[in-house]
């Protein structure tokens, strides 16, 4: 299957993108020396665990649109300005405002008993007092698409499927699905709300918040997650065969629109300054708890490459562009309205990623590049390997807040970190700086800033073109 997609890659670059033959794509023995000095460099380095700390420490939760908002940015702006970026600058990112404001769920009957639930982000509030309702439950997001509407009418569904945790997070896209879609189709079938199993691997009474997403001018319901523990709970009495009836008090909701940003800092290159390698993280994150791993670190890591990369003695090449994105929660607001901005510059735009999932190590780096680009990426893998970093497929690469970008023809890689243990604090309150471990936050750094050097000095390009296809995106892609 991968050959064939190579294939298929090589043919669609050959006749869209690539109409002449073209030279491989080389890195010089000089940057690759310079890049193992960056990368010894970095593990040495405290500018990124700085970066986080200062960020949850003097700024903590950064809900979209909330009162930490212009804060954080204001915060990042400074930041990036110390770390030596000669360019520092906003753009503008607007979108409909939520807030929390309260929540909480009890099981009224058969036995009574209070639950950790917290509602999800662009859920309606529930009508002051609360409502109250039979649950009826679902294995997970595939048995509520085969539910008839007969059995759902008027009640509260309860989607009971648990995160498997594993190292490439792969247990996250079927858990989220229920999370993110799994609201709106309740609420056409005519449930009057929507409880989960929060998306998450720990045994914490933490639930774990996250968006769901209405479609404009469709049925909305509430939503909210319950922590794993009381997920056990209801199940226990649901398997006792009498009715359980919930109470779920929401106050929280969509509140007109919100005008942040991106803030974009650059080490302005010195051959081929519009020519750009973008880094970065999202700079946005839930409520719960400070956004340490979720995604300060990302930010972070981006920061810290780019510093390192600033203060080399000759400035790159090309331009190093370090984006702290906002507002990715709620569905890559700040990432869409970077390709928007940039959809011009697509083929400027040489190579790119995003780090957003926690601070552990990357134990792997796929690419999403042209052919005659694998031979520099294999020349790549000789900096990053002694890192334990192995070379996944090329083909389709999931960018983060780089995939519209990635889909309107953006070369990018992907770097994987381990994300074992991710999932037992995503967008929980347990989401705080102690998760973050200061030697696998700098093994991060260092493969971000010698990559991004290479590519900022690399003889050729990487393949982005205006409307390049690199190869179809997975099936099992998740949000
Ligand atoms: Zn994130």
């Amino acid at each position: 299957m991968k050959d064939l997609l190579f294939c298929v890659a090589a043919v669609t670059c050959m006749s869209i993108s690539c109409a002449h033959s073209e030279e491989p794509t080389r890195l010089s023995a000089e940057a690759l020396a310079i890049a193992v000095q960056l990368r010894e460099q970095a593990l040495e380095d405290s500018t990124a665990y700085d970066f986080v700390a200062g960020l949850t420490t003097e700024i903590g939760p950064r809900l979209a649109g909330g009162d930490n908002d212009l804060r954080a940015r204001e915060w990042v702006i400074a930041r990036f300005k110390a770390l030596g970026f000669d360019r520092v600058w906003t753009e503008p990112v607007s979108y409909a405002k939520w807030v929390r404001r309260g929540e909480s769920a009890a099981i009224v009957a058969p036995y009574p008993a209070r639950l950790a639930v917290s509602a999800l982000g662009g859920s309606p509030g529930t009508a002051k007092g609360g409502l109250r309702g039979t649950i009826v439950k679902f294995d997970d997001f595939k048995a509520l698409q085969a539910a008839d509407a007969a059995s759902v009418k008027g009640k509260i569904v309860y989607i009971a499927y648990r995160l498997r945790a594993a190292r490439d997070g792969s247990g996250y896209a079927p858990a989220s699905a229920g999370r993110t879609n799994g609201p709106a189709l309740a609420a056409k079938l005519g449930a009057k709300a929507l409880v989960l199993r929060s998306a998450g691997s720990d045994s914490n009474r933490l639930p774990h918040t996250g968006v769901t997403e209405f479609e404009p001018g469709g049925a909305k319901i509430p939503a909210a997650a319950l922590s794993n523990p009381d997920a056990d709970l209801l199940e226990r009495m649901l398997a006792g065969g009498k009715p359980v009836t919930l109470q779920l008090d929401l106050d929280c909701g969509t509140e007109g629109t919100y005008t942040g940003a991106n803030v974009i800092g650059q080490v302005t290159g010195s051959e081929r300054p519009d020519e750009v390698i973008a880094i970065g993280g999202h700079l946005d994150s839930w409520d719960p708890g400070t956004g340490a791993i979720d995604d300060g670190a990302g930010v972070a890591i981006a920061a810290g490459a780019g510093h390192l990369i600033s203060a080399l003695a000759q400035k790159p090449r090309r331009s190093v562009r370090i984006i702290a994105f906002a507002n990715e929660e709620s569905g890559d607001i700040g990432g869409i309205a970077y390709a928007v901005a940039h959809k011009a510059d697509v083929g400027a735009h040489i190579l790119g990623a995003e780090s957003d999932f926690g601070a552990g190590r990357i134990w792997r780096l796929s690419s999403q590049v042209k052919p005659e680009a694998l031979g520099a990426i294999d020349q790549m893998m000789q900096v990053l390997a002694p890192l334990g970093i192995e070379r996944g497929h090329n083909g389709h690469a999931e960018g983060g807040d780089f995939d519209s970008m990635g889909s309107a023809g953006m070369a990018l890689l992907e770097l994987n970190q381990d994300g074992t243990h991710y999932f037992d604090w995503h967008h929980t309150a347990n989401d705080t700086l102690d998760k973050i471990d200061a030697k696998d936050l700098n093994q991060n750094v260092a493969a971000y800033a010698a990559f991004a050097y290479l590519a900022a000095q690399a003889d050729g390009t990487f393949g982005s073109a205006p409307g390049a296809v690199f190869a179809p995106p997975p099936a099992t892609a998740g949000q």
